[in-house]
């Protein structure tokens, strides 16, 4: 056989279609599509006006094990379970998140998709596409900015400088600029103070851009952002500081759900990219709901395992933005159930039945998290070349034994045709009524309790420790009148603890939360386990080793 093709080489030999014929195949208006060249364009808000009396279309959300640092092809099977309900003719759509140039550039690579299951222009897509991702650094920084002019003119707020909670952000993973100083230089620069920065999608800004279901919502929820304490420790807000205009303004053409295809032509909303270890990790409400409105099914993904972003979304996103999820397919490879039965990085292409088995303690953990959110759900073995018979056999094996509805998902390999058994599978799951979905908490229970919830239920621990910090907030929170709030866990992705190192389905561990960050303009809590990190650092050899641009301006080497 001939070499295998990389995600860009497909990528590239595939054919677009004008985004205006997309755009006829999901009936929208001339006047209602905004192109961006020739294969994108943003899609006007009112489209939700125009079909707001039209049913919504079913959700299908998509998440995984625990992952393997390279991913277990999410984005892959959400591109190809949407290809093969359009080849089954049912009317899907595909809804996920904008790429961040912080993983794209480090190690984790883009998020596009990969082989033949791949949203395009996948270059465009990952690099700078429609500017959204640049429009939230703006709004973001115009507030770090506006904060210090505020100080810098005489602190009318008395704002103590030393307890500014807003930081500066950059859409890239670099670790030099987590804690900076700020103002130096005399009089004249502004006020000296000790700053940071953190990757643009770990901020409360994109938060805040996903969550808002319109831009009046979204005024309203930037201007509830508490950026600092006054010297009596009392919030001081964006309100306060008046300029919640200002940053919506900067905010309302990226609102716009972003509009791209497949390689098979299937519409896809790409729209807001929280991190989901460090963030919510779904994509905008507003790019679901509009999702909903101009198809009859919308497969959408929520980051990382069914730990981080599926507990998020459904205690979180569908609670807020009121989405009934209709059924979960829960991805795994067998390379990466190998890891959590104990091989080494280095072996996985290697065939271990042995160790197959046992990693497979951390799927049924997965499954049991969405069996208690109450919601159908379908395993999807994602395939990869290196996977034996004998190994296959063994995870279909499994899955019948305990009653769970697997299907082998081959879509990187053969696009929507290799999905046809899962989307069949996961179309019988939305049909069996048996869908009791409900968030895991009430909102209105103690930040202890929720978190426990969180941690027991979902990540299988025993208990839950607070540092003195989070205590001493949780106490500040009450009398704040914020403790009603749905809770956002930042926790390793690569183990249900939150140590990386404790593969497999842990027991009998705790977690440890080291300090809150309230989200007043998202409505939630950050609660901060282990020693995860808002701003990431790039490993010693980055993916942007690799990248390279040809004579004739094209991408080569984006994976
Ligand atoms: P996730 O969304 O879980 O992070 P992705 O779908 O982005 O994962 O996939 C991560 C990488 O793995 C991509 O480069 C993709 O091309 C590759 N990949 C995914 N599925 C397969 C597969 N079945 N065989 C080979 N490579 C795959």
């Amino acid at each position: 056989t001939t070499k295998m093709k990389s995600d860009i080489e497909i990528a590239q030999e595939a054919e677009l279609k004008r985004i205006q014929e997309i755009a006829k195949t999901l009936n929208i208006l001339e006047e209602e599509l905004e192109p961006y060249g020739h294969y994108k364009a943003k899609l006007s808000l009112n489209i939700m006006k125009r079909l707001a009396a039209k049913p919504d279309g079913k959700v299908i959300l998509v998440t995984a094990i625990n992952p393997t640092p390279a991913g277990e092809g999410k984005s892959t099977v959400t591109v190809g379970l949407g290809q093969a309900l359009n080849k089954l003719g049912k009317k899907a759509i595909i809804a996920m998140r904008e790429p961040s140039l912080g993983p794209t550039m480090g190690i984790k690579g883009g998020a596009t998709g990969g082989g033949y299951s791949q949203v395009l222009p996948m270059e465009d897509i990952n690099l700078h596409f429609t500017g959204d991702l640049h429009a939230i650094t703006a709004a973001n920084n115009a507030l770090a900015a506006l904060i210090d002019n505020h100080i810098h003119h005489g602190n009318e707020l008395r704002i103590d400088t030393r307890r500014i909670v807003w930081k500066r952000v950059v859409d890239l993973n670099d670790r030099a600029l987590r804690k900076v100083v700020v103002g130096l230089g005399g009089p004249v620069q502004g006020v000296p103070r000790e700053d940071g920065f953190d990757i643009t999608v770990a901020s409360e800004m994109m938060a805040i851009f996903c969550l808002a279901t319109d831009l009046q919502d979204l005024k309203k929820r930037l201007a509830k952002i508490v950026v600092a304490y006054n010297v009596d420790k009392q919030p001081v807000t964006v309100a306060d500081l008046g300029v919640e205009g200002a940053l919506t303004l900067l905010l309302k053409d990226a609102l716009k759900p972003n509009l791209v295809q497949t390689i098979e032509h299937t519409p896809a909303l790409i729209h807001g990219g929280p991190f989901a270890n460090i963030a919510h990790g779904c994509n905008s409400v507003i790019a679901t709901k509009m999702a909903q409105k101009l198809g009859d099914y919308v497969v959408t993904e929520a980051g990382f395992g069914a730990d981080l972003g599926a507990e998020k979304f459904l205690n979180m996103k569908a609670r807020i933005a009121g989405i009934k999820p209709e059924a979960v397919v829960i991805v795994a490879t067998i390379r990466a159930l190998k890891m959590h039965g104990g091989v080494s990085e280095q072996e996985l292409h290697m065939e271990n039945v042995a160790a197959l088995r046992a990693g497979l303690s951390n799927l049924q953990k997965h499954v049991e998290t969405i069996q208690a959110f109450g919601l159908p759900f379908v395993v999807a073995i994602n395939r990869f070349i290196t996977d034996t018979e004998k190994e296959i056999d063994t995870f279909k094996a499994f899955c019948e034994e305990h009653g769970y509805p697997v299907a082998l998902a081959e879509v990187w390999e053969k696009g929507g045709e290799g999905g046809i058994d899962l989307a069949r599978k996961v179309l019988d799951a939305i049909e069996s009524g048996h869908n009791s979905y409900a968030p895991l908490y009430d909102v209105n229970e103690s930040i202890p309790d929720k978190i426990r919830k969180i941690a027991q239920v979902v990540y299988g621990a025993k208990d839950v420790e607070f540092s003195v910090k989070a205590k001493k907030q949780i106490e500040q929170f009450e009398t704040f009148g914020w403790s009603n709030l749905p809770i956002c866990m930042a926790k390793t992705p690569y183990s249900l603890s939150d140590d990386p190192n404790k593969l497999g389905r842990p027991t009998d561990f705790t977690i440890t939360v080291r300090e809150f960050k309230p989200s007043l303009g998202a409505g939630f809590l950050v609660a901060l386990t282990g020693d995860i990190m808002t701003m990431p650092g790039l490993p010693k050899k980055p993916a942007a080793l690799n990248m390279d641009v040809d004579e004739n301006g094209n991408a080569v080497g984006l994976f």
